[in-house]
């Protein structure tokens, strides 16, 4: 058992064992017991965790007063007057460090709009890293226009910048980095790509609040940003969004296109002007929002405590690699990702892994898979509108090229994630994490048996 384990792994691994037995009731182990303790719950040992995490999203009953003066307004939209939508928006910009903000209905509409009025349009192409939720392809699809993937960097989890280049044509209108599970991308060079070619950049920011990069926060570091605070996230609202950038008339445009195309700030004046839709948040969710905003600056100083605990700890494992992030940067762990390599489990598949962490109480999954082998860009592609805008040729290669994402395909295989509520939990949960994976090591070959 001692093979691959550290004395240190090993000293820590039994401190943790009696822990576990403490909160198993506190009563002197037995000998056989403490054995028990060291092997994987998947194999009858003993949980390294009693499986009880902080639940989320999370209410304070103290927030209620606010929230039900709004409901007994009859004031509820932000069109029947000035109230927690626009406060939030200016509290928002500042939060985060841009000139401005806007709320809205999602994230996912927050990218509609600001791809539109960045001049994306059906038949332009748009550069993303294929790592992101279904949202970030659905959102260039709106727009007919075509998601093109550069690869994903297996060391960052992020979009490989020097794969950005090459997939620059005539069409390409827009990069659109994703700082997915809240890892900031590698901006300086993507910006300096944009700069050389003249494209957009919008940023989908909807994990990374907070997140920085060179000092400046994820969300200002493109020409536009865009965030979610859907139930999951971590500021949360049930559903909502929000897009911050630096140049007025552009968030006026954003403004406009989200309010049914009418007027306003710097565009003022003309009535109904350009097309738009109904994107707008309403004065309960802002309300539920700025309620949470301190709550969100501590939680993201906890979440980066364990996380750095985590990724400390977890480096001198073998077969396990914690995220690395750009120089001078600061995550903010939507999910805290790791890379598994099985062969240092002696061929333990990922999914057993993952079985056998869930039976030690902790919670875990297994990232985004390969999405564009899924089925929404063949339905899409096939579409009356995308066959008239795109020539044959360009859509056959553009479904071949899906076979040189080799740095994505390795993370979809080989990632592990555990989610942001975990990294809410103390030390001491952090530590029996740690165990857990340690124990799963030491007893693999056993775990692979059982597999087989
Ligand atoms: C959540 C999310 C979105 C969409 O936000 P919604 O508010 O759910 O519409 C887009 N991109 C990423 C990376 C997300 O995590």
């Amino acid at each position: 058992m001692k093979k691959q384990v550290s004395r240190r792994g090993f000293v820590r691994m039994a401190a943790a064992g009696s822990a576990a037995l403490s909160w198993l009731g506190g009563r002197r182990a037995p000998l056989v017991f403490a054995a028990e303790v060291d092997k994987p719950a998947l194999l009858g040992g003993r949980p390294s965790h009693n499986g009880t995490w902080p639940r989320w999203p999370q209410w304070r009953e103290s927030w209620e007063p606010e929230i039900l003066k709004i409901l007994r307004s009859g004031r509820w939209y932000r069109g029947s007057g000035v109230g927690s939508v626009q406060e939030f928006e200016a509290a928002y910009a500042k939060l985060v460090g841009a000139k401005r903000c806007l709320a809205t209905s999602s994230g996912t509409t927050a990218l509609i709009t600001s791809l539109h009025v960045m001049g994306v349009d059906a038949g332009d192409e748009v550069i993303l890293s294929p790592y992101t939720f279904i949202a970030t392809y659905n959102a260039v699809l709106m727009h007919k226009a075509l998601p093109v993937f550069a690869d994903t960097d297996p060391e960052t989890l992020t979009v490989d910048t020097t794969s950005i280049e090459s997939r620059i044509t005539q069409r390409t209108r827009l990069i659109l980095p994703v700082h997915i599970y809240g890892l900031p991308c590698d901006m300086d060079p993507i910006n300096a790509i944009a700069g050389k070619h003249q494209l957009a950049v919008v940023e989908d920011a909807c994990q990374a609040w907070l997140a920085e990069y060179q000092g400046r926060m994820c969300g200002t570091l493109g020409d536009l940003g865009c965030f979610s605070f859907q139930n999951s996230k971590h500021l949360p609202c049930g559903e909502g969004g929000a897009i911050t950038g630096n140049n007025d008339e552009i968030v006026d445009r954003c403004s406009a296109f989200h309010n049914c195309g009418r007027a306003t700030g710097s565009l003022q004046g003309s009535g109904f002007f350009t097309r738009g839709s109904n994107f707008r948040m309403q004065h309960v969710q802002a309300a539920m929002l700025l309620q949470q905003f301190d709550k969100l600056v501590r939680e993201t100083e906890t979440r980066r405590e364990n996380a750095n605990y985590l990724s400390a700890e977890l480096e001198a494992i073998p077969g396990i690699t914690p995220v690395r992030l750009p120089r001078n940067s600061r995550a903010v762990w939507h999910l805290y990702p790791l890379r598994y390599d099985e062969k240092h489990f002696h061929g333990l598949p990922r999914s057993v892994f993952l079985r056998a962490l869930r039976a030690e109480g902790i919670p875990c999954g297994s990232g985004y898979h390969e999405q564009y082998n899924d089925g929404l860009l063949d339905e899409a592609l096939a579409s009356n509108g995308f066959e008239r805008l795109f020539s044959k040729k360009r859509l056959q290669d553009y479904r071949e090229s899906f076979r040189d994402l080799t740095g994505n395909r390795l993370v979809c295989e080989t990632t592990v994630t555990l989610s942001q509520n975990l990294l809410l939990a103390k030390r001491v949960d952090m530590e029996r994490l740690i165990v857990a994976i340690r124990k799963i090591q030491t007893h693999s070959e056993a775990l692979v048996k059982l597999a087989a």
